[in-house]
């Protein structure tokens, strides 16, 4: 197949990337490099079933061009991480809306089958856990910044849906905190890469408030298994998924795993989130996927413990020297 891949460059898009060249498909990837990096699929860049193009999903011309060149579209590219969001909500309000607004456009008119990247953020604050993929967002107030990440993916969803009513073919999956080689070193968007990062440096890990937060953190490979599955399996077109792991960790557990995996000496150090992210940051207490529909129709489940994707994933920083 001819796949294009939005944000291929990305941490999950060059993983499924990797996946998909692996699998004898023709990928074409779009990917500005704002958070993406070549460095992840360079490896790719001789193959001559891999064509990167660097530019902008809100290049409506060159869009149309590759959509039209293609089977089938992951759209991934997008301004995620709270921290990118909050720190500059406009540019992540226009690329996550208008982006997958002119993405899902060129499909319907091309007839082209896609599948649409979301997020846990969906769900807001929600604490009714696990949380299923048709219960209620709660969200807090416009003038905190996080929130427009998660309304933003949320019109997203409303889009999908809307082109699905109209027969296209059009899948959505919600990931939950995804980990694994090519996180952002900085850690933006991932406790785990920071808390890596960290404990490899001697720094103490900042952990936020008491640390009793929980989140269930998903292995790559399980992120892009499920990823793959809702875009072949047909009658998951029209519906949303949760892609995830739904084994819950409390963020000073995972600070205690990281510094025992890594054996480093660095200290757990209590860091209030509102001074990290602003004084008018709200944090999500639980976040838990039911992944009950991912079972039923697209036969999904994670399997990656976290003890191992870790040291994966620690493996992978220690070689990136970082
Ligand atoms: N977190 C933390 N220390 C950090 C960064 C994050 O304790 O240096 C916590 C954060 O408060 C949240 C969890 O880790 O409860 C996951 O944060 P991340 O940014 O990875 O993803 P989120 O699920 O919040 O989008």
């Amino acid at each position: 197949m001819r796949i294009l891949i939005t944000g291929g460059a990305g941490y999950i898009g060059s993983n499924l990337v990797d996946r998909l060249m692996g699998d004898d498909h023709e990928v074409h990837v779009v990917d500005n490099l704002s958070i993406g990096k070549i460095h992840n699929i360079q490896h790719h860049l001789e193959n001559n079933r891999f064509r990167f193009i660097n530019d902008s999903i809100l290049n409506e011309s060159l869009m149309e061009r590759v959509i039209n060149e293609v089977d089938l579209i992951y759209h991934l590219a997008a301004v995620v991480g709270v921290k990118y969001v909050v720190e500059d909500p406009l540019r992540g309000i226009i690329t996550n809306v208008r982006g997958t607004e002119v993405v899902l456009e060129l499909a319907y008119k091309y007839w082209k089958p896609v599948l649409i990247a979301s997020s846990s953020e969906i769900y807001g604050k929600s604490t009714n856990v696990p949380l299923a993929e048709d219960d209620d967002r709660i969200l807090g107030s416009t003038t905190v910044g996080r929130w427009s990440y998660s309304d933003a993916k949320a019109i997203d969803e409303y889009f999908a849906f809307a082109y699905s009513k109209r027969g296209l073919p059009v899948t959505v999956v919600r990931y939950f905190n995804s980990y694994g080689p090519r996180l952002d070193p900085r850690g933006y968007g991932s406790v785990i890469a920071k808390f890596i990062g960290q404990a490899l440096t001697g720094e103490p890990l900042s952990v936020y408030d008491d640390g009793l937060q929980t989140r269930c953190f998903t292995y790559i490979d399980d992120t892009v298994k499920g990823t793959i599955l809702a875009a072949s399996v047909k009658e998951a077109r029209g519906q949303v998924f949760n892609i995830g792991n739904d084994r819950e960790t409390t963020i000073l557990e995972l600070a205690q795993k990281v510094l025992e995996l890594t054996g480093s000496p660095s200290e757990i150090k209590h860091v209030p989130s509102k001074e990290a992210y602003g004084p008018a940051f709200e944090e999500t207490r639980r976040r838990v996927p039911d992944v009950s529909r991912a079972g039923r129709v697209l036969g999904f489940k994670a399997q990656t413990p976290l003890d191992v994707g870790l040291r994966r994933t620690i493996a992978w920083f220690r070689e990136m020297g970082g």
